[in-house]
């Protein structure tokens, strides 16, 4: 045995890679006592709650999406790990999940 770290010389950075965990919310969502509206389109319900790394986001039907610092890691653990999935790719999650935009408006009754 050398000391000799072959990845020591060819420090190539990683891939981007990470996981996303997106899980549906059909309700109105209401961490902060009140519900969330969408900046978009003004949706109050139907949301796609994604946790990446350490950060939840919420996505609208409309694709609209932002940083919910409300909604912490630790709330979406608890409430939603029932029904994870991951994707490997970030458009294929929301293709997958319908909320890549061509819903947008779409009522479910
Ligand atoms: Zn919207």
């Amino acid at each position: 045995m050398t000391d000799y770290d072959p990845d020591f010389h060819t420090p190539v950075p990683e891939p981007h890679r990470f996981a996303i965990r997106a899980v549906p919310h059909p309700a109105e969502l209401d961490a902060r006592g009140i519900p969330i509206t969408c900046p978009n389109c003004r949706a109050r319900r139907d949301w796609l709650l994604l946790n990446v790394r350490h950060q939840v986001f919420v996505r609208c039907r409309c694709a609209a999406e932002w940083h919910e610092p409300d909604l912490s890691r630790a709330y979406f653990d608890q409430h939603f790990t029932e029904s994870e999935r991951e994707w490997e790719s970030f458009g294929d999650a929301m293709t997958a999940l319908g909320f890549d935009g061509l819903l947008a408006g779409t009522v479910w009754n």
